[in-house]
């Protein structure tokens, strides 16, 4: 029988020691040059995002791709908007097509944040990587399966609390920072108002579940 894929404890105390720093230096940054911590953040997306992902050994003979890239949306797009999603799906899972995994990294909403901001979500979409291998055929039905999702996100958000809490803090308040610098107190607003009503609608759904 197969072992069921886990994530390795033991790199948790290592990403929490290297990055820990360096939200120290970015709080230092957002309060004295936020222009160009932004611009900075966005030159070395790809290697923060590359970093962040080559602590995790991916389950064996399975071949992960990941993209980060933006959707072609003719339309100004902000963090806080409904279009702007990174995923982890499978492609193929059988012996004939292969065992491929996409990682998608939404550019949209991520591109102008520090690596230790972005370490929840790549934590996040890499645990699915992991759902993934685990039962693909179950993975695939996710979409079709509310119960299911809820159940894979609350698995996803439970692997970035292993985390310190801090790295939840800085992807917020870089976002909310972001916001404002781009449309100002309103814009601002909006971010956490929605990620409040989801973090709302996970606990209340929690607490129902356990009714
Ligand atoms: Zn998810």
């Amino acid at each position: 029988m197969e072992t069921k894929p886990e994530i390795e404890e033991n790199i948790i105390e290592v990403i929490n020691n290297k990055y820990l720093k360096q939200v120290k230096k970015a709080r230092f940054e957002i309060k004295n040059d936020r222009k160009n911590f932004w611009n900075k953040n966005s030159v070395n997306f790809r290697n923060n995002i590359k970093n962040l992902i080559s602590f995790f050994k991916f389950p064996e003979k399975w071949n992960i791709s990941i993209v980060a890239s933006r959707f072609l949306l003719d339309k100004h797009t902000m963090p806080y908007d409904k279009d702007v999603w990174s995923f982890s799906d499978v492609v193929g899972a059988t012996e004939n097509q292969g065992f491929d995994i996409i990682l998608f990294f939404n550019k949209t909403d991520l591109e102008f944040l520090s690596a230790p901001a972005l370490l929840p979500i790549v934590v996040h979409e890499v645990k699915h990587v992991f759902q993934a291998a685990e039962n693909p055929v179950r993975y695939a039905k996710v979409t079709i399966d509310d119960e299911l999702s809820k159940k894979y996100e609350e698995e996803a958000d439970g692997e970035v609390r292993k985390y310190s809490e801090e790295f939840r803090k800085e992807n917020v308040l870089e976002k909310i920072m972001y916001c404002y610098d781009e449309e100002g107190w309103k814009g601002a607003k909006k971010w956490p108002i929605i990620y409040m009503k989801k973090q709302n609608m996970l606990l209340e759904e929690a607490m129902i579940s356990r009714c």
